[in-house]
């Protein structure tokens, strides 16, 4: 078989035995060359960098793909055994959470943290529905303060009255982001503001289609605009978001708050209640925000045990 042109491309959209992707020649249908879809464990995913050739019907053959700057995934939530990739590629996981309805749920946006710190990518929250009135506010101010503490970028947005739209757009120009968040906290709408183009279905237009919940996204889907230089990924709306390949005792690696203090008395403390233990030294003394630690103690209750 003779050498044929490869040419570069980024997956937009996963369907059975390919896609659709983004090249030299616009946007395509690919196929996978049968020994590539046999050797990926986890398939091509949205974000994939590829080589492909050009197909006689105009079609592309994915024959290479590039590896990966990150791999964003979690469990598959019926089978957690199996990893299910959001998105590979990406600079940024975005989380969209909402300052009420639905209520803020920090320990949500906990467990994505940590996923997005295994990715590869860097964690961002973007808080939307600014423009509500909400009585516990401050609280949830309070929560946001502290992640800042902990380095993570935050925007405090509003779909509706596009306040902080600007510097959003601005810190995404140039750089791939994958978007969640739990259905309902205005993820589509914010997405429509940061730009019309991508002209995603939201709350509302799904119910004039007539269609409940039909419409929904099922799958990642990757988005290049041009002329504002963003590259974003929309993801289906997330119920839970589950942990992968991490044991108990790996979990404490992942709180950045237990780092600075003295070791503990066991060197494999879980600080849950052992004796001389500096972490629960710190959180009696308030050094360490209490809402956190609970959050280590769920998440640490659904990871399996370490194998030694
Ligand atoms: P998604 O399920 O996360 O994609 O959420 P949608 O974009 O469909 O929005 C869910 C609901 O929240 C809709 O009724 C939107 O009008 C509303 N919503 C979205 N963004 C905002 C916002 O910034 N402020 C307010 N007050 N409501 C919003
Ligand atoms: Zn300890």
């Amino acid at each position: 078989e003779s050498e044929r042109e490869l040419f570069e491309g980024v997956v937009k959209s996963i369907s059975r035995g390919g896609g659709i992707l983004r090249g030299a020649h616009g946007e395509i249908t690919f196929f996978l060359k049968s020994e590539l879809a046999m050797l990926q464990k986890t398939g091509v995913s949205v974000g994939e960098e590829v080589y492909y050739s050009m197909k006689d019907d105009g079609s592309a053959l994915v024959e290479r793909i590039a590896k990966r700057k990150s791999i964003f995934s979690r469990p598959d939530p019926l089978r957690p055994k199996i990893e299910r990739v959001i998105a590979v590629n990406i600079d940024y996981v975005c989380m969209v959470s909402s300052l009420d309805s639905p209520v803020f749920n920090p320990f949500f946006i906990d467990r994505v943290l940590i996923g997005a710190r295994q990715s590869g990518a860097e964690f961002v929250l973007c808080l939307n529905k600014m423009d509500l009135e909400v009585e516990d506010k401050e609280q949830v101010l309070k929560e946001l303060d502290y992640y800042r503490q902990l380095g993570v970028s935050i925007f405090e947005v509003s779909a509706h009255d596009e306040q902080g739209i600007d510097d959003l757009k601005l810190f995404l120009k140039g750089k791939k982001s994958v978007f969640v968040g739990t259905s309902g906290v205005g993820k589509s709408s914010l997405l429509n503001a940061i730009s019309p183009d991508l002209d995603i279905k939201t709350q509302e237009t799904r119910e004039k289609a007539g269609g409940r919940g039909r419409h929904t996204t099922v799958m990642s889907t990757f988005h290049y605009l041009e002329d504002d230089d963003l590259y974003i990924i929309d993801t289906p709306g997330f119920r839970e978001f589950n942990l992968m390949e991490i044991s108990k005792d790996e979990l404490k690696f992942y709180f950045p708050e237990f780092d600075g203090l003295e070791s503990c008395k066991f060197s494999n403390c879980q600080h849950i209640h052992e004796v001389g233990c500096v972490v629960l030294d710190a959180l009696d003394n308030g050094d360490i925000y209490e809402r956190r630690y609970d959050s280590y103690l769920r998440i640490l209750d659904t990871l399996p045990k370490s194998e030694t």
